[in-house]
């Protein structure tokens, strides 16, 4: 559509209609610059009358002129102006601009034609109310594509020229009336204002401040700007070369154009307005667009603030509870895996039925036995254990006595610090030997002199040391380290008085068929229980994995909670971008006017909602980090956060969705706003 506005040498054209326009270029007769031919405008109010505004009504307009239309209140000058300003269009009837027909312009199209064309000035002046006079100025240059800087400049020359050079920078309240109806009008030509209409725009001023502006007119026109001029007021029309009656939405007289005013050689420089098109980038459109977004939010700062809370809210939940979850599930994790992801470990257990008194029994050759017949097994090694009081000299320490086989650092690959691990045959000789953990030998050699061949006693019998163990660490909720390691029988026998493993670690060589090893040692052990199953398995990767499927649930669970509050966070903001939007009709109204199309004002609106939501979203996960850092440190809590950047690229990301799904409605309702509707609205 727009690019066939470009072409001018389609001018002519709009006379296949048959008019005297067909033969333009041959006979060279006047384009109008502006011709309504039988043009209607009828309104249906919402009580269902049909008014009509305006009735078949004939003008003709050429460049250069000075023309006032006058007529009472209601008579149809307000709806005469709007369609000769491209914001309305007629019911019926042509609306001829410079040549071409205004039927074939889209919205788009229109807004380009405002834009290059026309400059509009009100009885009300409608500036906004946030931007100081040299902003006001600088609007309709927004939207032409002009840089910040041209426009800048172009605005400060204009205010200069029309006496305001020192009023630049004053918001609209801090100005009088007639400036403030001078500003509108510098506004009127920041593109140009080839064509500049007025609306009544001495209505609201004093009678000097009128005669300034009157002034002002005149002389824009003696520069060769087409005026248009509404009033109800004959003394204003004075001042105009011609003027034009209307009264119950026809014309009842006109003047006509004054001599000269019908010009051929003009036709050109009509030609020439649809040559110029400039349009803002998409870039510079968005920078703007984010920059008018963060003025409008800091205008209503608490406002803003609230909105912000929500997302803020959604946001931080979403990030502190993601990592509480994965503080959580790390924390079982660690404590499962430290046990071993690699071991069976097999418990006496009363098999279902079995009588109380008879004890269920893990034998030291049952472990032999595993060891040797399930596929699978690296090492088994079966256990006799309990706490007791270990004594060296004065030293007094209390640990778990482990009696157990010769295997244990090969089995867990755990090597020696000092001296050697006891050996099978110590265990069948039931040699009185120890190997210490790194915490007992802490503790019963404070100074940490050489324990090797140092004797410490188990129940008053003595044991020789001959070996420390390396520090492992915790596992589960003990110290592995806090124990002392005897040989099986020795131990078993001498401290216990034991002849039954109180356990059997068994330790799977590949642990991907760990499952399937237990089924199989499950088999064994039954078989060779005489088919009872009096003894239980407990397999820590299996555990693992169901706390994994716990937790992946937990995590859904928290995410869906922070999520909710997102969605409330995003309602917030749709609901006060329409509170904004319903704010700003008026604002949106002469936007237009200026040559704002729809998309601009969409861009604008949508950059609002994603600005505040972004913000917020950048907040929230501080916010996150923030609460989540602080219920770890509170002391009696045992609360484990672990972050992950994933929730908080997420929450974020969601933040800027949000803005984004939620602000489009309001935004889309703001664009799809009828100029004219919004410049009426109070
Ligand atoms: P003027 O500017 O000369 O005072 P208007 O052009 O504003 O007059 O209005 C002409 C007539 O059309 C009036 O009777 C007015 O009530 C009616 N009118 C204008 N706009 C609307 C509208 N949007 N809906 C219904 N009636 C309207
Ligand atoms: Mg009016």
């Amino acid at each position: 559509m727009v690019t066939g506005v470009l072409d001018a040498g389609a001018i002519p054209a709009t006379g296949d209609d048959g008019t005297e326009d067909a033969s333009v270029l041959s006979r060279e007769v006047a384009i109008p610059l502006i011709d309504l031919r039988k043009v209607s405008r009828t309104f249906v109010t919402d009580g269902g009358v049909e008014v009509k505004a305006l009735r078949e009504v004939d003008l003709k307009i050429y460049p250069g002129e000075f023309v006032a239309i006058v007529g009472q209140s209601g008579s149809g000058k307000s709806t005469m102006m709007n369609i000769l300003g491209c914001l309305d269009r007629p019911n019926s009837g042509k609306y001829i601009f410079a040549g071409r027909d205004i039927e074939s312009f889209d919205s788009d199209g229109l807004a380009w034609l405002r834009r290059e064309a026309f400059g509009f000035v009100f009885q009300s002046y409608n500036l906004l109310a946030t931007e100081s006079a040299e902003e006001n100025v600088a609007v309709p240059g927004i939207y032409a594509g002009l840089s910040s800087a041209e426009r800048e400049l172009r605005s400060q020359s204009l205010l200069s020229s029309l006496g305001l050079g020192d009023r630049m920078d004053h918001r609209p309240n801090q100005l009088s009336g007639g400036q403030q109806q001078r500003v509108s009008i510098a506004r009127a030509m920041m593109n140009g204002g080839n064509i500049i209409l007025a609306d009544e725009p001495t209505g609201a001023l004093d009678s000097r401040s009128g005669e300034e502006v009157m002034a002002l007119l005149k002389d824009l026109n003696e520069k060769g700007h087409t005026i248009i001029l509404i009033t109800h007021e004959p003394y204003i029309a004075e001042h105009a070369d011609r003027t034009i009656e209307i009264q119950d939405g026809r014309i009842v007289s006109d003047s006509g154009p004054t001599e000269g005013a019908i010009n051929p050689e003009k036709n050109k420089g009509l030609r020439e307005l649809f040559m110029s098109r400039k349009t803002a980038s998409l870039i510079g459109g968005l920078n703007e667009a984010v920059r008018m977004a963060l003025r409008s939010l800091m205008a209503n700062a608490f406002r803003t603030f609230l909105t912000l809370l929500g997302i803020v809210i959604g946001v931080s939940s979403v990030v502190a509870l993601l990592a509480i979850g994965q503080g959580a599930q790390s924390g079982i994790v660690e404590r499962i895996s430290s046990i071993g992801t690699n071991v069976l470990n097999l418990q006496p257990d009363r098999a279902e039925g079995q009588r109380r008194n008879i004890p269920s029994t893990l034998t030291f050759e049952d472990s032999d036995a595993i060891e040797v017949g399930v596929p699978n097994v690296s090492y088994s090694l079966p256990r006799v254990s309990g706490n007791m009081t270990i004594r060296h000299g004065h030293e007094d320490h209390s640990a778990e006595v482990i009696a157990t086989l010769d295997t244990v650092p090969e089995a867990k690959s755990w090597p020696l610090a000092r001296g050697v691990f006891f050996t099978r045959e110590d265990s069948d000789k039931f040699t009185p030997v120890a190997v210490l953990g790194a915490t007992v030998y802490d503790e019963l050699f404070p100074d940490g002199r050489d324990p090797l061949g140092e004797w410490v006693l188990l129940r008053n019998i003595p044991f020789q040391v001959i070996g420390v163990l390396t520090r492992k660490g915790a596992s589960g909720n003990t110290d592995q380290d806090d124990a002392i390691y005897v040989p099986l029988k020795a131990g078993a026998t001498r401290l216990f008085g034991a002849q039954y493993a109180s356990r059997i670690e068994v330790m799977v060589d590949d642990v991907t068929r760990i499952s399937e090893t237990e089924d199989d040692l499950v088999a064994f052990m039954t078989d060779r229980h005489d088919g009872v199953e009096d003894f239980r398995i407990f397999n820590a990767a299996q555990l693992l994995s169901t706390l994994e499927e716990t937790q992946a649930t937990l995590r859904i669970f928290l995410g869906a909670v922070g999520g909710i509050a997102l969605l409330v966070g995003g309602i917030g903001v749709m609901n006060i971008m329409l509170v904004s939007v319903t704010e700003r009709t008026r604002e949106i109204g002469v936007r237009m006017a200026t040559g704002a199309r729809q998309r601009d004002i969409l861009m604008q609106f949508l950059a609002e909602a994603i600005v505040v939501s972004l913000i917020g979203g950048i907040l929230g996960v501080g916010l996150g980090f923030g609460v989540g850092t602080l219920l770890e440190a509170v002391p009696n809590i045992d609360i484990n956060v672990v972050y992950t950047s994933t929730p908080a690229i997420i929450a974020f990301t969601c933040a800027a969705a949000t803005g984004l799904i939620f602000g489009f409605a309001p935004a889309r309702k703001a664009a799809r706003l009828d100029p004219v509707v919004a410049l009426s609205n109070e």
